[in-house]
């Protein structure tokens, strides 16, 4: 896989290894950077080139996981950012061709549903992107189904609905939000500032989406599939529920901050249909939006004690 040091990629290698494959990876840096690699970091192998890789291993799957996720920082550098993910797109499905007996998963993102014109969002909506991420992805995408109808590739889409866990960097607002919650109950800090409170998000485990990805590589036919789990809540809900996990009101501890807005690039709400990932997959997510979010705060609680401790 393409990524394995970031959230989705280290589920996935946990998973592959515990059902006995063995597992390769790429990374960007050195392996050891990788606190999410803690658990599987003696037992997976580091290539350096994926398209060599598919060469040298013929491996049975690929899945292209490697991406700059966060949608702000494709804005700071849309250049480098927008060749370096069309690219390694096309020159993975070109590696592709010459490997009939690899079976592929390719990550796309909710992203492209940004100004999309129908709510939830399913395989058949309209891609509408609003940044350079959610178009690159929309290329994704549309090049993954170019070559399976050229070529025939075994190759699928995940079309992935945000997914959270404790891995999420801190960047993102879910797992910015448990660590604060986390950290002002242990009176190390007191506030957090967010920007738009009122956006929707259909919030998943990524452990759950990582399981979704086998089933599709695994699937008798390829196809495109949006993963998600069908409820939408706001940024305010998830302040409310992670600071209700930590034994607080959120409403004494968020703040609003206008540079944090994103203002008419923000997508307002992504809410996915997953039926046909339920009827075709028999995949189901397992992990509550409550459960989620208790999750993250344990952890997060966990974490920053251990440290203050220190
Ligand atoms: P995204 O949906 O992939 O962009 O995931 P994020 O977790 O980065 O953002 C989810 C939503 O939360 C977006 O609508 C953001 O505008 C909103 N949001 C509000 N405040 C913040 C914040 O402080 N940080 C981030 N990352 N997002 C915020």
């Amino acid at each position: 896989m393409t990524g394995i040091g970031g959230q989705d990629g280290s589920y996935l290698a946990e998973q592959l290894l515990a059902d006995g494959h063995e597992v390769f990876g790429t990374v960007l840096g050195s392996v050891d950077d990788y606190p999410t690699l803690d658990a599987v970091r003696d037992r997976i192998q580091v290539v350096d080139d994926a398209e060599r890789a598919l060469g040298d291993l013929e491996p049975d799957e690929l899945y292209h996981l490697a991406a700059v996720s966060f949608v702000p920082a494709w804005w700071e550098d849309p250049v480098g950012l927008t060749s370096s993910e069309t690219g390694m797109v096309v020159s993975l499905l070109e590696a592709l061709r010459a490997r009939s007996g690899t079976r592929a998963f390719f990550a796309c993102s909710s992203e492209i549903f940004a100004a999309a014109d129908e709510e939830p969002q399913s395989e058949t909506t309209r891609p509408a992107p609003l940044s350079p991420y959610g178009a690159a992805k929309a290329f994704a995408l549309h090049a993954v189904q170019a070559f399976r109808a050229r070529y025939g590739l075994d190759a699928s889409v995940g079309i992935l609905f945000n997914h959270e866990s404790p891995r999420r960097p801190e960047q993102f607002v879910t797992r910015k939000l448990t660590r604060a919650a986390a950290a002002i109950s242990l009176g190390l800090e007191d506030h957090v500032d967010l920007g738009n409170l009122d956006a929707r998000r259909d919030w998943g485990f990524a452990g759950d989406y990582t399981r979704a990805m086998q089933l599709m590589v695994r699937a008798d036919e390829p196809g495109d599939y949006v993963v998600a789990t069908g409820e939408a809540r706001s940024v305010r809900d998830f302040a409310e529920a992670a600071f209700g996990a930590a034994g607080l009101d959120w409403r004494d501890h968020v703040r609003t901050d206008e540079s944090l807005r994103r203002g008419e690039t923000d997508a307002r709400v992504l809410l996915g249909d997953a039926t046909r990932a339920s009827e075709r997959l028999g995949w189901r997510p397992e992990i509550t939006f409550d459960e989620l979010v208790r999750l993250m705060v344990q952890s997060d609680v966990a974490a920053l004690a251990a440290g203050s401790r220190l």
